[in-house]
């Protein structure tokens, strides 16, 4: 937030008294000179580790290895980490150690593209060695020098770009599409956790389809699972603020391979229990959608399900609105509001339990929600005499 920015300046100012120097960098200079929304305001530094430390009062170790101290002095906590390049590169990955450097420009061009390898300075000055303001002005997402080595030194680089064209609706500049489409293999060497992480950034941004899109152009759809290229057009509209509604989707265009796409994605329980139940009923609003589904179904469930069939292309014969309304007027709002159950049922008619009883409360609890019986026990009693009793 802004917040965080004026935060860091404190910070970067203090840092500066101590006799060192420090900037802000990557995503947030971006962001801000987009006038976008800023997240996390990193601080990169010559200090190393133990020199900030020992500058602020309330510090805390997260990757002191990778240069990395939380300062919490000023407010809200600001990452600041030390100089550095990163390591040597073995398969295609980010390597786990890095060397700490003095001076910015190493620590700059070790950056991924041209707009997130910009700093700012305590008096609003850019340092842009690679021209990533142009870039921002003209939209482009460029590779940090040579492209083709940058996503052979860590192939995670390559979804990246996609992802920013998701975020911010840039291009992939032409040579760096080039590399891009010549490694685009190299992705199976990066771990699925991370593929997660970059989807999920993805499937909340504001230019999805753009996005996918680059993932076909790219060639990297080639190599994972999705059937994007196929599936492009049902991209088209879809529009979401939560990740797992993404997750779900790429289910719903991949039923056959649903298991597998879970799998390899490494879905959360949460995320599989989401799928899962959205396209239940995703079915259920296309066949046979009742009262019951409404009751059953949170809400964000049913409105997600709803949004897919608007997604497919399906006609859909009530508006969205209508969806939380008929579910807020709903008679009873959960179970424990219902006034039978299988005790009175027994009670009633002297009989054992058994799937008769499942079967009339399933019908009982409609006629309830659909307002053919008051919820109270004497009607229910009344109701299933004539139901379930008088008929046979
Ligand atoms: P956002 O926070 O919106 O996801 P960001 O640009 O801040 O976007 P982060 O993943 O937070 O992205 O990384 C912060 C900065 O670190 C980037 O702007 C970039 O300069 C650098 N960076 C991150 N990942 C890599 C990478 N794989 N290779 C090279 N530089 C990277
Ligand atoms: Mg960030």
């Amino acid at each position: 937030t802004r917040n965080d920015w004026e935060t860091a300046l404190r910070v970067i100012e203090k840092i500066e008294k101590a006799g060192f120097e420090a900037v802000i960098v990557g995503g947030a200079v971006r962001d801000h000179l987009l006038q976008r929304k800023i997240h996390d305001v990193d601080v990169a530094t010559n200090a190393l580790p133990m020199e900030i430390k020992k500058i602020f009062n309330n510090t805390v170790d997260v990757g002191i290895e990778h240069g990395t101290v939380i300062v919490l002095d000023e407010g809200s906590p600001i990452e600041v980490t030390t100089y550095r390049t990163d390591g040597t590169y073995t398969d295609y990955r980010r390597p786990e150690e890095v060397t700490f450097v003095r001076e910015l420009p190493k620590d700059l061009e070790r950056r991924d593209f041209t707009i997130n390898a910009m700093a700012y300075t305590k008096d609003g000055g850019i340092i842009d060695l690679f021209g990533g303001k142009e870039d921002l002005e003209n939209r482009i997402i460029r590779a940090v020098g040579d492209a083709n080595s940058r996503f052979r030194e860590d192939a995670l680089r390559m979804l990246r770009a996609v992802r920013f064209v998701a975020q911010l609706g840039f291009s992939i500049e032409e040579s760096t599409m080039k590399a891009i489409q010549k490694d685009s293999d190299l992705i199976e060497f990066i771990a699925h956790e991370r593929i997660h992480m970059e989807l999920s950034k993805m499937w909340v941004a504001d230019y999805v389809y753009l996005g996918i899109e680059a993932l076909v152009e790219s060639h990297l759809a080639n190599y994972l699972p999705g059937n994007f290229a196929e599936h492009l057009d049902e991209w088209k509209y879809f529009y979401t603020k939560k990740p797992e509604v993404g997750w779900a989707y790429l289910c719903l265009l991949n039923r056959n391979e649903m298991e597998n796409i879970m799998e390899y994605y490494r879905y959360s329980n949460k995320e599989k229990y989401f799928a899962k139940n959205v396209l239940h009923v995703y079915d259920r609003l296309l066949n046979r959608w009742n009262e019951v589904d409404y009751f059953l179904n949170d809400l964000a469930i049913l409105e997600t399900a709803y949004d897919f069939a608007v997604w497919q292309g399906k006609t859909v014969p009530f508006s969205r609105e209508h969806i939380a309304q008929v579910k807020k007027h709903l008679p009873i709002q959960s179970m424990d509001e219902f006034a039978l159950n299988g005790h009175l049922l027994m009670k009633w008619t002297g009989k054992r339990g058994g799937p008769w009883i499942k079967e009339a409360l399933d019908k009982a609890l409609y006629a309830v929600l659909t307002g053919q019986v008051k919820n109270e026990e004497e009607q229910l009693k009344e109701w299933f005499y004539n139901e379930f009793i008088h008929e046979r």
